[in-house]
C-alpha cells in the first residue's frame, strides 16, 4: 500500500529519473577533442571557447576537464560568464577573455574577477586606457581587429587611425591581437585567405605586436598560417563538427536518451499530435517519448528528425509538442516499450541540426533544464 512519504523527509526524495529524459555529457570526450584541436594547431596554443555555459553543456564541469587538458587560456562573450567561470577554474594563473567588451562603469567588475576585457572599439581603447592609468596591475587587454565580417571589433577606418595615432594604446597593457573568421568552414571561401591578409597587415601596421589569434574551430582546420599563437575553438570542444564537407575524428560529446511513456498500436488513417499533421498509412506501432521543444528538441526538427534504439532509426511522426515527441517504432516491436530509452544526438548531431534547419550550436545551446544530466568520465 502506498503511503504517504514523512513530510519532514521528502526533501531527500530524489526526484523521479526513469520518466526525465537524461542528457548525457561525455567529458572524457572533451579532453580528447582539446588534445586533437592541440595536435591540429601546429606550434599555436590552444584555447577554449566555453561562452553560453560551454554551449550548453555546463562550464562547471567542463572548464577544469579543459584545464586538466592542459588548457590555460578560456573565452566567454559575457563578464558575468568569466565571472563564473573563475570560480569554476583550478588555475590561479588561468587566463579569461570577454569578447563582448566592456562599457563606462563596468571596469571594476573586469578587475575583481581578473577578466581581460576584448576591446572591440577606440572608445573601449580610451576606456581601458584611463582605467588602466588609474590602476595598476590590472589585466591586459586583447584588441579585437575586424577584418571582414562586419560584425564586432575595430573597423578598418578605426584600425587605420589608431595605426597612424599610436600614443592611443599608451598605458594599454595589451596581451593578444586577434580577429575572427565570417567562413573558416568553408576550406576553399576566398573570405579565408582575404581576412588573413588584412590580419597580417594590421598587425603589422599596429604599434606592439602582442600575441596574435584568428583561429575558432574550424580554422583549426585550415593550415598552419591560420595558427598563430593561440587559437579559440568552441564547438569542436563539444563534439559539433565544424567543417562542411569533411568530418574531423572528433569524438560525440553529448546524447540525449528520453524514455518511452506510451506505446500505441495505428492503423491506417488514425492521425498523430497537434493539428492531427501525420496519419498512419496502416498499420504502425507509435512510442511517445519524454522529450520536447522545451528541452530544445525544436519544431523544426520534426520533419527528417528521427531517434534511434538498439541501432533502428525511428522517425519523428507528426507535430514536436511541448513535452512530447511521437516517433515510427513499427521497426522495434518487442523492443519498443515503456521505460526504455530512444537516443537522440550522440555521434548524429549534425544530421540532427540539419533535419531541423540549423547548425549544432544552436541545438546544443537550446538544451533545457529539465534533463536529468549525467556526465561520465572527467
Ligand atoms: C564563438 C567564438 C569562437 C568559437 O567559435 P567556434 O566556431 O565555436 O569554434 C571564437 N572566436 C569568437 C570571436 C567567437 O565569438
Amino acid at each position: 500500500m502506498w503511503t504517504r512519504p514523512d513530510a519532514t523527509r521528502t526533501s531527500t526524495v530524489k526526484p523521479p529519473a526513469v520518466s526525465r529524459p537524461r542528457l548525457n555529457i561525455d567529458l572524457d570526450a572533451v579532453a580528447r577533442n582539446y588534445r586533437f584541436l592541440a595536435e591540429q594547431s601546429g606550434r599555436a596554443e590552444t584555447g577554449a571557447t566555453i561562452k553560453a555555459d560551454a554551449y550548453g553543456l555546463g562550464a562547471e564541469r567542463i572548464a577544469p576537464v579543459l584545464e586538466d587538458a592542459g588548457c590555460r587560456t578560456f573565452f566567454v562573450a559575457h563578464a558575468q560568464e568569466g565571472a563564473a567561470l573563475r570560480t569554476f577554474l583550478k588555475q590561479p594563473d588561468s587566463v579569461i577573455y570577454v569578447y563582448n567588451g566592456l562599457f563606462e562603469s563596468e571596469e571594476d567588475y573586469f578587475f575583481a574577477h581578473r577578466l581581460r576585457p576584448v576591446l572591440n572599439s577606440l572608445d573601449q581603447i580610451d576606456l581601458w586606457r584611463a582605467v588602466s592609468a588609474r590602476a595598476a596591475g590590472g589585466p591586459p587587454a586583447a584588441l579585437h581587429i575586424d577584418t571582414g565580417m562586419n560584425r564586432l571589433g575595430l573597423s578598418p577606418e578605426e584600425t587605420r587611425a589608431l595605426a597612424a595615432e599610436p600614443q592611443r594604446l599608451e598605458d594599454v597593457r595589451l596581451s593578444l591581437l586577434m580577429s575572427h573568421l565570417a567562413c573558416a568552414d568553408e576550406a576553399a571561401h576566398s573570405m579565408n585567405p582575404r581576412q588573413l591578409k588584412t590580419f597580417r597587415e594590421a598587425a603589422r601596421a599596429l604599434p606592439e605586436t602582442p600575441r596574435l589569434s584568428l583561429a575558432n574551430s574550424a580554422g583549426c582546420f585550415l593550415g598552419e598560417d591560420y595558427g598563430f599563437d593561440l587559437t579559440r575553438p568552441g564547438i569542436a570542444l563539444y563534439g559539433g563538427n565544424p567543417v562542411s564537407g569533411e568530418t574531423p575524428a572528433l569524438s560525440p560529446v553529448v546524447s540525449v536518451a528520453a524514455p518511452i511513456l506510451q506505446t500505441r498500436r495505428l492503423k491506417a488513417g488514425d492521425p498523430v499530435g497537434y493539428g492531427a499533421e501525420f496519419t498512419a498509412p496502416g498499420d504502425m506501432l507509435a512510442v511517445t517519448v519524454a522529450l520536447g521543444y522545451a528541452d530544445g528538441f525544436l519544431r523544426a526538427g520534426a520533419h527528417g528528425g528521427y531517434g534511434t534504439l538498439e541501432g533502428a532509426r525511428l522517425p519523428i511522426i507528426g507535430r514536436v509538442s511541448m513535452d512530447l515527441i511521437v516517433l515510427d517504432a513499427s521497426s522495434c516491436a518487442g523492443i519498443a516499450e515503456p521505460g526504455r530509452r530512444v537516443r537522440f544526438f550522440g555521434g548524429d548531431l549534425e544530421a540532427q541540426a540539419d533535419a531541423a534547419g540549423t547548425i549544432s550550436y544552436e541545438l546544443l545551446t537550446r538544451l533545457g533544464e529539465r534533463f536529468d544530466r549525467v556526465y561520465e568520465g572527467g
